[in-house]
């Protein structure tokens, strides 16, 4: 990776000096010195995102130094850093960027970003013993208990991500459905287990369905109503044609906050129907479930107290560095029963660094498991609820002023009610392009040329089967001057591609 003269700084300059007493250096002040220029670097790379491009593709010549050879000799970590800097740095993803609206991601934060350097240089492994670490990821796990009005005997724990929550969500109500007698001998034969979510559910729901051995073809996709939550009586319908065909429903799934359009099921009706059948009650809240810490957004939530397990995102709207998902349960026996084992190595004692009854391990999938608690715990005290509530806000109301401006353009049409923070709109009659696939439609052009410009970023989608533009503004970075450049970016290129594909 690095060019000839900069590995001519010689031995000396190599951090990593062969002490031959592991991979510490023996002389830490240049480590030292270049830790802070990094430290500098990323602090003026965050402040400074704003006056830089979002996205741009990375020229041929970058792209090929990732082509170099698996290095067998060190290397200088000044001349990795200037790598870092010159080859990945000025390439990455956008989501810090303001203009970012596409997808659902985080913007991140340099505080969040220090507590996770704090936990890369702690190197701890949250998979269990006994160590205070621990008591920060339990600690957020009664918070968020709390914030959601769980029971106390709600227990849960980080994951990747809401994809990984929700699968470990299904697993847990499969084993509530069969008993733990399951995990040895399996789905017994002829028994089939249906789930139901609406059609707008987030496409990890099925494939949880498929890596839990269920099929995704169990998941029943229930129709929506005119604002895209679950249609309450088709579901009813559904569960019971599946009873009376002799399958087993075991599992509801409500959306607090659909991927596609941000919409949020009646979670509180959900909660009577999955009583009314004695299914286990999930909610996929990845993307709006923490908008519940908002008071002004809260009642947008009601019911979600009476979920039985609840998979949320702290790397989308609460703006965590990725990835930090959290899967929160009603009662923590029922991750217990699905998850935990009894190996020899993993032997519990009273007291000292193997104490405690229950660890993380014994909760879900992993057995090693990072601090993502930390940057996560940084970012709640740091900034509190209340400041992360009102970002939020800021976000819906930006979305709002949006989808004004599209009513108000006779050349714009909003595709889709605007729940949250996610606004789904055409350029022209997206009618007329039904079919057409999203890429090559002209609202496919628009948004890749968008990109291309490096201003503001949207997604593309569909709506009832149209190519969409999609903005979901969840970065706490975009202001209304971002919403602007999106408009009028939209109405410049809709106007040039329309023209140019009648001329
Ligand atoms: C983002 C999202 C997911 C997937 O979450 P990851 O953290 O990306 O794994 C699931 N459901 C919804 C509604 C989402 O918005």
């Amino acid at each position: 990776m690095s060019s000839p003269q900069k590995t001519e700084k010689g031995i000396a300059d190599m951090i990593p000096a062969p002490s031959g007493l592991g991979l510490d250096p023996a002389d830490w002040s240049g480590l030292r010195a270049e830790a802070h220029r990094m430290l500098d670097d990323m602090l003026d790379h965050i402040a400074t995102l704003p006056e830089r491009p979002l996205w741009q593709p990375a020229p041929a010549e970058v792209r090929a130094r990732f082509d170099a050879e698996l290095p067998l000799q060190p290397t200088p970590l000044a001349d990795v850093h200037a790598d870092f800097r010159d080859a990945i740095l000025p390439y990455g993803g956008g989501n810090g960027h303001p203009g970012f609206m596409g997808w659902v991601q985080g913007g991140g934060t340099a505080v969040g970003m220090l507590g996770d350097m704090l936990a890369a240089g702690l190197n701890s492994n949250l998979g269990g013993r006994d160590h205070v670490p621990l008591h920060v990821e339990r600690q957020i796990g009664r918070w968020m208990r709390d914030v959601f009005g769980f029971p106390a005997a709600a227990d849960g724990l980080f994951l990747t991500g809401a994809s990984q929550a929700n699968f470990v969500a299904l697993i847990a109500a499969r084993t509530r459905a069969l008993g733990a007698d399951a995990r040895r001998k399996g789905l017994p034969a002829r028994l089939r287990l249906t789930a139901y979510a609406s059609r707008e559910a987030h496409g990890c729901i099925p494939r949880a369905m498929d890596m839990a051995g269920l099929g995704s073809g169990q998941l029943r996709q229930i129709p929506t109503d005119d604002n895209r939550r679950i249609d309450l009586d088709a579901l009813r319908a559904a569960i019971q044609v599946d009873r009376a065909e002799g399958h087993l429903p075991f599992l509801l799934i409500g959306s607090a906050g659909t991927v596609n359009t941000g919409a949020i099921d009646d979670l509180a009706s959900l909660a009577e129907v999955a009583v009314e059948f004695g299914l286990h009650y999930h909610v996929d809240g990845a993307l709006g479930a923490l908008g519940v810490i908002s008071p002004e957004l809260k009642p947008l939530f009601a019911g979600i107290e009476a979920a039985d397990s609840l998979a949320f995102d702290f790397h989308k709207w609460a703006q965590v560095p990725y990835d930090a998902g959290f899967l929160l349960v009603a009662d923590g026996r029922w991750l217990r029963a699905a998850f935990s084992s009894d190996a020899a190595y993993l032997t519990r004692a009273d007291e000292g660094l193997a104490g405690g009854d229950w660890w993380p391990c014994d909760l879900g999938p992993d057995l090693s498991r990072g601090f993502r608690a930390l940057k996560t715990w940084f970012t709640i005290r740091t900034y509190g609820l209340d400041q992360l509530g009102s970002a939020m806000v800021g976000t819906c109301r930006l979305a709002k002023s949006l989808a004004d401006r599209i009513d108000a353009e006779p050349a714009l049409k909003l595709l889709a009610p605007v729940a949250l923070n996610v606004v789904c709109f055409s350029y022209g009659d997206a009618s007329a392009e039904a079919g057409v696939a999203p890429r090559h439609s002209l609202n496919g052009r628009i948004v890749e040329r968008l990109h291309l410009e490096g201003e503001v970023a949207p997604s593309l989608t569909l709506v009832d089967g149209r190519p969409a533009i999609r903005a979901a503004i969840v970065n706490h970075r975009t202001r209304p001057d971002d919403i602007d450049r999106l408009v009028a970016g939209v109405l410049r290129i809709g106007s040039q591609e329309a023209g140019r594909a009648t001329a």
